[in-house]
């Protein structure tokens, strides 16, 4: 895991923050079928097309999108004919605890997810893991309980998400051979990814909901129902007042934590509001600031890029 060392890129004063520029990157399922084969070494065109479902349109304007955001260099190869291989950067290589994470979840809590993911082994232990997520400071496991989010000054809504999430998806008929079916409810939507943040920032009511997401009533209806069937939010009726319902995340929707905040710290690690960042972290157990790492969960040793292998 690199920390040191990078440029972050600096965002546009008053526009979409680090998390928003993420969540265009991240909540798009080709460009994470793209990372995973490059960290696996794809680099030119033919590797990627050799693994199967990508269009030349998709993978050549994702990966044009993903050369800008930084995540890839290209390099040329080849002079006659003019050929470029398409490199990972730091940046680009620092996505990987999230894709492991996404993995794990996915294999913990959408088993019926058709094509099979990746099996993870850690080399420095010798024993396939399930990873777990690590607070940086103190180096002991972390969760959704005990890490606190406050809102620094790149922080509102409004700036949080991308309007684009959700838009390229739809135009894509085929899929990826790799499905992260129920990550991608949560991410590859305005709405849900909006709606998933407010959840793990404290959201309880409907009316939570509508005010601090700006959604109407109708998509805030729907939203909450899709997540109900998705098993990530369950309603609770109080008996006092049975009118008064308020929603809560169940085991799945906080085991989906780690793949969150991997996401946000990446993305305020590597690009960069004027005003300061969107959210201050910080692990309650220990009072240091979070910088999540991910640990083996069989030797709780921190895992890096270079300890793992994928099958
Ligand atoms: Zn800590
Ligand atoms: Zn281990």
């Amino acid at each position: 895991m690199t920390t040191g060392r990078h440029t972050p890129t600096r965002l546009a004063t008053g526009g979409d923050n680090a998390i928003a520029v993420t969540l265009a990157i991240l909540g798009d399922e080709w460009n994470l079928w793209i990372l995973r084969h490059a960290m696996a070494d794809a680099r030119r065109y033919g590797d990627w097309m050799a693994q199967g479902s990508i269009s030349n349109s998709v993978l050549s304007s994702r990966l044009a999108s993903l050369t800008e955001s930084g995540l890839f260099v290209q390099e040329q190869y080849s002079e006659r004919p003019v050929r470029f291989e398409y490199v990972l950067t730091p940046r680009g290589r620092a996505v990987w605890p999230i894709l492991i994470a996404m993995w794990a979840w996915e294999q913990e809590w959408a088993p019926a997810s058709e094509a099979p993911l990746p099996t993870m082994h850690h080399t420095a232990c010798g024993h396939d893991f399930h990873p777990r997520l690590g607070c940086r400071s103190c180096g002991n496991p972390a969760d959704a309980h005990d890490v606190v989010a406050a809102f620094g000054p790149s922080g509102d809504w409004s700036r949080s998400v991308p309007t684009s999430v959700g838009r390229r998806r739809s135009q894509t008929a085929v899929q990826p051979s790799e499905l992260l079916p129920h990550t991608m409810e949560l991410l590859g939507n305005r709405w849900s990814a909006s709606f998933l943040g407010a959840l793990f920032l404290g959201a309880h009511r409907f009316r939570d909901f509508a005010e601090r997401t700006g959604a109407s009533p109708a998509i805030v209806s729907d939203r909450l129902r899709r997540f109900i069937e998705l098993g990530v939010v369950e309603a609770r009726s109080n008996a006092e007042r049975p009118d008064w319902r308020t929603y809560q995340l169940t085991q799945k929707g906080l085991a989906f934590f780690p793949v969150v905040i991997l996401m946000i710290a990446w993305g305020q690690d590597w690009f960069e509001a004027p005003e300061g960042p969107a959210l201050v972290l910080t692990h309650t157990a220990c009072g240091g600031p979070f910088h999540p790492e991910l640990l083996c969960g069989t030797c709780g040793q921190p895992l890096t890029g270079a300890s793992i292998g994928v099958r």
